[in-house]
């Protein structure tokens, strides 16, 4: 004899078959078979939800609530009690739901009448699929049984739940929804943000076609009033814009003095008196330039290149009158679309209604990209064919935090563009606010946030930000900017003005960490094969000691009379270190022996990255100033898993149960021996990770410079006791990431995570 449970769920399946088996579209068969539950299982109400990403489940069918509530409703993993379900994996049944500790009142739902729950999960590869629920007005203690049945029809459920059918069916509401777009093209971002207005395509460049002058004098005359008259405006330009400080003033000035260069305009002059006409004369002398630079692998001899070229296309402007779609468009929101660009390009707008860039053929250690990162402008790169295909005039969106370029969006698509611009005027004017408070948790903890620099760019946000200090100077960003490599006298340069600009915050120089994915222009790829793993970092600067002991002569220097920090990152054992930190102390010795004055302290650390390492601690903390963790490279070691590579960016997670028991390893240690611990790699600019990182103890957090508002936001709503019970008890966690669980108890409990 069958068990009462077989006997119902089996009624049950038989109704389901029917109707799965039936021709009805996807989503009618959804609300008949919420409906035969409700009936069959005697309550008044059932629901059927489904999981759209990793962590936001959507009613999808419903029987008993508002009518049209379908696709209206959605919920977070841990989220009231449907969200319980589905995080935990695990049914949950209430008798009086109202009572129970994870209820959420959802009033669009119309569940008021409603008093006992019983949700199950849909399951799928271990993995929660959706939750099917049944509720009543009664209170009512749910048995073993009616679990068991729900259960039962809960593994049918979630066969169809994971068909072909359904996928398309969620595919067909993505695209109704407007968030994929025919429209829609994939680049590459180079500035984050959003943006949207009216097309303005940019178009300079045209074909010379009268080589030959008739009048030698006449032409002259016509080039020297174009070369005036172009250098007067730059002037004006760069002078009336509010442009502030930082790498990307230095840049235009380089533009203008390009510009005013006497070499240049003499070559053209001389083209023109061997008989070509001002604008082939232009041509002329780019091409010879072009033929002479465009093999080179010198990144900044080839940023020159691209500056004369717009420098020549800006003088054939003045000569023909013709300054192409400039002046045409009457809008206030502009997205500036080009093949490629010069900086000064962007001065020709009123870059105060720019939104947006797209450049065809940009890179991001483009000038032009750079500037616009300095103004905010979002923008999007490597769109094959997009500069011919978008006309002026057009209405455009830019997403430059993924990349993305929309073509006359749908309604749903501006809505959704206008809301993010909203939302990051909103924020930002509230990160500003934060400025001057402190960075302290709501149960009065300190936590010290730090920037990230290396562009002489971030150096703004020391200020901006009001940060407690530089966690981590990234040196090798000023050698790979720069054409060879910069000797001691140069590099004091650079760390004196850091210095200087840091005033007396705490200051943590990292040594050259060169090769992986930042290489020298000047110094020839290795090729090798696997370059992160590769000759890299301090294992060149140990091998090529004159670099190190240069850079650490310039350190000692730069920081004369002041406390000096310095890092040596990817250091896989102690004599690494040992041997890096005996390089720093033996050029003490000497510059105090030359009578040269030093730092009045020397803190010699050491950055966290490889694995190795963690099983050292016990060995080198005794001998380190401080350690500060680089997430980027540890978690690239750790999951064997390329930081570069995009096909692995979603598989393995930092906030997972391993990962995060490293972390707690090193921050325990730390505190064991007393010696100063931060965090400077990506996972410290999360809030969501940060809020993870705090729990386990961590004090010290570095970042990069547009991160600090979101994180400082986050601590000052963070309850420090409170998270590091959580955070412990997910360490165990078997789970893939504890990311939704972190996630779901930040907006539990008021916890800012933009
Ligand atoms: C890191 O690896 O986390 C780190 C901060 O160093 P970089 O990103 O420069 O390798
Ligand atoms: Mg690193």
């Amino acid at each position: 004899m069958q068990s009462p449970v077989v006997n119902q769920a089996m009624d049950i399946l038989r109704l389901l078959r029917e109707v799965t088996e039936g021709q009805d579209a996807i989503s009618e068969k959804l609300e008949k078979i919420v409906k035969i539950i409700a009936g069959k299982m005697n309550a008044d109400a059932a629901a059927c939800y489904v999981a759209v990403d990793d962590y936001t489940l959507e009613l999808f069918a419903s029987y008993g609530f508002n009518h049209g509530v379908s696709h209206k409703i959605s919920l977070r993993f841990g989220e009231g009690l449907v969200g319980e379900v589905a995080q935990n994996n695990r049914y949950v049944a209430a008798a009086d739901a109202w009572k129970h500790p994870k209820f959420s009142y959802k009033q669009e739902m119309g569940e008021d009448d409603y008093k006992s729950f019983l949700g199950v999960p849909l399951i799928r590869w271990s993995r929660s699929i959706g939750v099917l629920t049944i509720q009543s007005r009664e209170v009512h203690e749910y048995s073993q049984l009616e679990i068991d049945i729900m259960e039962t029809i809960a593994m049918v459920l979630s066969e169809m739940i994971a068909s072909e059918e359904m996928s398309d069916y969620k595919k067909m509401l993505i695209k109704e929804r407007g968030i994929i777009d025919k429209e829609k093209s994939k680049g590459v971002s180079l500035s984050k943000g959003y943006g949207m207005g009216a097309a303005v395509v940019h178009r300079r460049r045209r074909v010379v076609t009268k080589i030959f002058a008739e009048d030698k004098d006449k032409e002259m005359h016509r080039l020297e009033i174009a070369y005036r008259q172009m250098n007067d405006d730059l002037e004006k330009k760069f002078t009336s814009t509010q442009l502030g400080i930082g790498e990307h003033v230095e840049i235009l000035d380089a533009y203008r003095m390009f510009a005013q260069d006497k070499g240049w305009y003499k070559k053209i002059s001389g083209n023109v008196q061997g008989g070509l006409t001002a604008e082939a004369a232009i041509e002329r002398a780019y091409e010879d330039m072009w033929n002479r630079l465009s093999a080179t692998t010198d990144a900044y001899l080839k940023e020159r290149l691209h500056d004369l070229r717009d420098v020549s296309d800006r003088l054939q402007s003045y000569l023909s009158g013709d300054f192409g779609t400039i002046e045409k468009v009457d809008a206030n929101d502009i997205i500036v679309v080009a093949q490629t660009m010069g900086p000064a390009d962007l001065m020709d707008y009123d870059y105060t209604k720019i939104r947006g860039l797209i450049i065809e053929d940009g890179t991001p250690t483009m000038h032009v990209a750079i500037v616009a990162r300095a103004l905010g402008i979002p923008v999007v790169a490597k769109i094959k064919g997009i500069f011919e295909e978008i006309k002026t005039g057009e209405l455009v969106a830019v997403d430059g935090n993924d990349g993305y370029v929309y073509r006359n969006p749908s309604q749903q698509v501006q809505e959704k563009f206008k809301a993010k611009i909203l939302e990051k005027q909103k924020l930002q004017q509230k990160l500003s606010e934060l400025r001057t408070k402190p960075s302290e948790t709501l149960d009065g903890v300190k936590i010290s946030l730090y920037i990230n620099v290396g562009l002489s760019f971030d150096l703004d946000y020391i200020e901006s930000t009001n940060c407690d200090g530089i966690g981590l100077y990234r040196t090798e960003i000023p050698f790979m900017a720069s054409e060879n490599m910069p000797d001691v006298e140069r590099q004091v340069g650079y760390y004196r003005e850091l210095m200087d600009k840091a005033g007396g915050r705490k200051v943590i120089f990292r040594s050259l960490d060169v090769g992986s994915d930042k290489l020298l222009p000047y110094w020839s790829n290795m090729g090798e094969e696997n370059p992160a793993i590769g000759w890299r970092s301090i294992r060149i600067t140990l091998d090529r000691r004159a670099i190190l002991r240069k850079q650490v002569r310039a350190f000692l220097r730069a920081a004369a009379g002041k406390e000096l920090n310095v890092m040596f990152p990817m250091i896989s054992n102690l004599s690494e270190f040992e041997e890096a930190r005996e390089t720093l102390m033996l050029e003490l010795e000497k510059e105090k022996r030359k009578g040269r004055e030093v730092p009045e302290k020397v803190n010699v650390g050491l950055m966290i990255e490889v694995p190795a390492i963690v099983f050292q601690l016990d060995e080198i903390l005794p001998k380190a100033d401080f350690i500060s963790i680089g997430t980027n490279d540890l978690a690239q070691f750790v999951f064997a898993c390329d930081r570069g590579n995009p096909r692995l960016t979603e598989r393995y997670d930092v906030l997972s149960g391993p990962f995060l028991s490293m972390m707690e390893l090193i921050v325990s240690k730390a505190a064991k021996y007393g010696v100063y611990c931060s965090v400077c790699g990506e996972m410290a600019g999360s809030p969501i990770e940060a809020m993870a990182l705090i729990g386990l103890g961590y004090r010290n957090l570095s970042m990069s410079g547009s991160s600090f508002g979101r994180v400082k936001s986050m601590v000052r709503s963070l309850n420090v006791s409170e998270v590091s019970d959580y955070v412990r008890m997910l360490l165990k966690s078997g789970k893939k990431s504890v990311r939704p669980q972190l996630i779901s108890y930040a907006y539990d409990h008021g916890i800012e995570i933009y």
